[in-house]
């Protein structure tokens, strides 16, 4: 046994001494002085975190965290509005920002070529074909959009299936 492989067993060497699958480590334990310091030093590591007491809490804390409860409590319904009133207009950079790249990709995809389309300077070369059909393509490009846009403001937990771009 190497003593990288030995140090890794230290642990389990430890806590189960006399586990048969430990004989190599215990073995390698007795021929080197370098894992034999390492296991010393985990030793007395476990020993002092045996010692440790976790610290009481300060007295009356049930008491005082039953009045605190009992007070958020009795302001619970303007307290929760206000929470996620909060929470949508503070929390949009963290929480929605990946619905609002999709969003953005989306309005890149699809409003670009279509913003383009009505003002008829990007699409005036392509338009031989049928100008009412083409007027139709955008409308319905249009809807899926705001489609899209409203199931990303009304569910962002769904907003990965609706990152998707439509197929149109
Ligand atoms: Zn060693």
């Amino acid at each position: 046994m190497i003593c990288h492989d030995c140090q890794s067993a230290l642990p389990d060497l430890l806590l189960d001494p006399a586990s048969p699958s430990n004989a190599a480590a215990r073995a390698h334990l007795d021929a080197c002085a370098v894992c034999r310091e390492e296991f010393k030093s985990i030793e007395a590591t476990f020993a002092l975190l045996a010692l440790w007491k976790a610290p009481e809490p300060s007295p009356y804390f049930n008491q005082k965290l039953a009045v605190r409860l009992r007070e958020e409590q009795a302001i619970a319904p303007a307290g929760w509005f206000e929470r996620m009133r909060a929470r949508l207009l503070f929390n949009t950079g963290r929480q929605f920002r990946p619905a609002l790249a999709g969003a953005l990709a989306l309005v890149l995809l699809v409003g670009g070529g279509t913003f383009a389309g009505i003002t008829g300077s990007y699409h005036s070369h392509k338009v031989e074909a049928s100008a009412t059909v083409e007027d139709l393509q955008i409308l319905d490009k249009n809807d899926q959009a705001l489609q899209t846009m409203d199931q990303l403001l009304q569910d962002d937990s769904s907003a990965d299936d609706a990152n998707t771009p439509p197929s149109s």
